[in-house]
């Protein structure tokens, strides 16, 4: 006997089949965990929702971090009594028809998912009303299921109230984070809506209390420097090869380890990309050192059928259709701009209220600091001792018994220290070598809990991202273990109490930064190599630079403190060598001796 299985096919009455098709409630809320991930891409969907009706003013409010409610409300076009009831199920839109109108799409929603994802994972209820209707319409769902739909008495305009999300997915809920973070999630939502529809007023409110108010501005340049909160940016802008770009950026010495302060666009969407943010940091050109991003955004326009949206479920990844071309374009345009403003000049670029470093600012520390940093080891190491462990292919020192075997004999060109040796002059940078023994004593000191600390005259304030406060207050033991010591101040701010004694002649706010930034962003590298990468940064900051003057004393006092560095004292931790030397055979050769 045989009748039509689900697919039609003939199946037998007693099937054997493994395979089952699932039922479409269970294939919904499947593909709903992948548009909300968490209470932001909520906040996200509906915010899209109301920019696609043409809303000038939006309002979020949230209760405990999303989870317990959401609500969006916006001054949009609204909806008619048919269309409230056809958009909370799956593929109902208004915004495309055919496959073709990809192509050429103009709102930031197209799939019509997110409502009826979001209606299948919460209780979600929606209340709309056209300018052309007397009333409105209210529509309750739970869980997929409408509960009911009536007349209502309301504005001109959309609300979605979202509450209890995820009560039907248990498993999601335990993969969500504070109700701290989850919000400051929603808030970075919100950022990035505000700086891509500048004369749209965004609204935020936390817990019944405001928390974000980003007035209209006139142009991306306005709302970016209003809700960013650095007047310090400087606005470029130009247009190639169908290419157009908006972009707020910081000056180099802004930059940050991290890009988390670079916000990207394309087309108003933000997105993170990570080869759009490397192409903006290389515009800056040798100004800004390797691994360092600068803060701001970057708002990139072109034709719609040149970008594919449709890659990532929560629509933050796109894809160029000539990626390598509209990169390339990037970087030409960005770097021509960033050029003309005499940023990528020289060392010090002429930015209009950067003040170059005073000779004071940079002179060397005193030998003092030397004697404090008690490099205390009375027995130089033996550099032929290192060669198993570390040899570098030009064995610059092997044979040598020490750095302070070495008479120095002077410093040149501001940045190398020339010694003489048994057999070969050999010249140090002088960067290098200070970056190498602070990192070393910095190392050395974390590891053994005992990072040498300065406590500030006037504790220094850093003005931050809700996440950075939320990642701070829950690494406080880490973060005073680097021997930065802070405090919250309100929902956005650090202060700085006590920095690194070994990293003093660096501002405060830009070591915490730093080291926030490393912590954060610590992608597959171990806790390990992420402390040794803040060290590091914290060891470049703080070592002399090139163009600092050194007094005998001290270029002695450099070549002693290095002998005392236990491992690697060849390199700094970057990588790059600290010593070359030139045999005095090959001099002697050259001269014909
Ligand atoms: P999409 O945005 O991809 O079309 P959604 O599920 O987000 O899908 O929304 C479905 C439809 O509901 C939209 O196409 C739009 O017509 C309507 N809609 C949703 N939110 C609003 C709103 N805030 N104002 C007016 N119409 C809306
Ligand atoms: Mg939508």
């Amino acid at each position: 006997m045989v009748r039509k299985g689900l697919l039609g096919y003939k199946q037998s009455v007693v099937s054997r089949a493994q395979i089952r098709i699932l039922p479409p409630a269970l294939v919904h809320q499947i593909a709903a965990g992948e548009v909300v991930g968490r209470p932001s891409s909520v906040v996200k969907e509906l915010v899209e929702n109301a920019m696609d009706a043409g809303a000038t003013r939006i309002e979020v409010d949230i209760g405990a971090g999303g989870l317990s409610a959401i609500r969006v409300h916006d001054n949009g076009s609204g909806m008619s009594e048919d269309d409230v009831v056809l958009c909370v199920h799956p593929h109902a839109t208004s915004k495309i028809q055919t496959f073709d109108d990809l192509d050429a799409l103009g709102t930031f929603g197209f799939r019509g998912e997110a409502l009826a994802s979001i209606a299948a994972v919460s209780r979600l209820s929606l209340k709309s009303r056209t300018p052309h209707d007397p009333g409105g319409t209210a529509v309750v769902m739970e869980g997929s299921q409408t509960q009911s739909v009536q007349s209502v008495g309301c504005a001109v305009g959309t609300t979605v109230e979202v509450r209890d999300l995820f009560f039907n997915v248990p498993a999601r809920l335990k993969f969500l984070k504070s109700s701290a973070t989850e919000s400051a999630h929603i808030a970075a939502t919100c950022l990035d809506a505000a700086l891509a529809n500048p004369r749209t007023r965004f609204i935020l409110k936390k817990d019944g209390k405001a928390w974000r108010d980003y007035l209209p501005a006139s142009d991306f340049s306005d709302r970016t420097l209003a809700a960013l909160g650095d007047d310090s940016l400087r606005s470029f802008s130009g247009s190639l090869n169908g290419v157009h770009i908006q972009a707020m950026l910081s000056a180099p010495e802004r930059a940050r380890t991290s890009a988390l302060g670079l916000h990207l666009f394309v087309n108003q969407r933000p997105v993170r990309d990570r080869s759009l943010a490397y192409t903006v940091a290389h515009a800056y050109g040798s100004v800004l050192p390797q691994g360092r991003y600068p803060t701001g955004a970057v708002f990139l326009t072109l034709s719609p059928n040149e970008v594919d949206v449709n890659v990532h479920p929560q629509k933050s990844e796109v894809r160029f259709v000539h990626q390598r071309d509209v990169l390339e374009t990037v970087r030409q345009l960005l770097s021509r701009r960033l050029g003309q403003s005499n940023l990528s000049a020289g060392r010090e670029p002429v930015w209009a209220n950067h003040q170059p470093p005073s000779a004071s600012s940079v002179s060397f520390a005193s030998s003092n600091t030397y004697a404090e940093v008690a490099y205390a080891s009375k027995e130089p190491l033996k550099l032929a001792a290192l060669e198993g462990h570390y040899a570098p292919s030009s064995s610059a020192v092997s044979d040598l018994h020490g750095f302070m075997s070495l008479r120095f004999l002077a410093q040149v060109r501001g940045l190398l220290l020339v010694c003489e040796g048994p057999d070969a002059l050999y010249v140090l940078d002088q960067h290098a070598v200070d970056e190498r023994i602070r990192f070393y004593h910095l190392h050395e000191s974390y590891h053994s809990h005992s990072i040498k600390t300065q406590r500030l005259l006037f504790p220094e304030r850093l003005e931050c991202s809700p996440e950075d406060v939320e990642y701070a207050t829950s690494h406080e033991t880490e973060l005073t273990r680097l021997g930065l010591e802070c405090t919250v101040l309100g929902g956005e701010t650090l202060v700085v109490h006590t920095i690194p004694a070994l990293a003093q002649r660096t501002p405060p706010r830009r070591l915490l930064r730093d080291a926030l930034d490393e912590l954060r962003c610590q992608g597959q590298r171990s806790f390990g190599d992420t402390i040794d990468t803040v060290l590091a940064t914290m060891a470049c900051h703080a070592a002399i630079r090139a163009g600092d003057h050194l007094s005998r004393e001290e270029c002695e006092a450099l070549l002693v403190s290095l002998d005392n560095v236990q491992a690697f004292n060849l390199h700094c931790p970057h990588g790059r060598p600290v010593v070359d030397k030139i045999l005095f055979a090959d001099i002697e050769h050259r001269l014909g001796r």
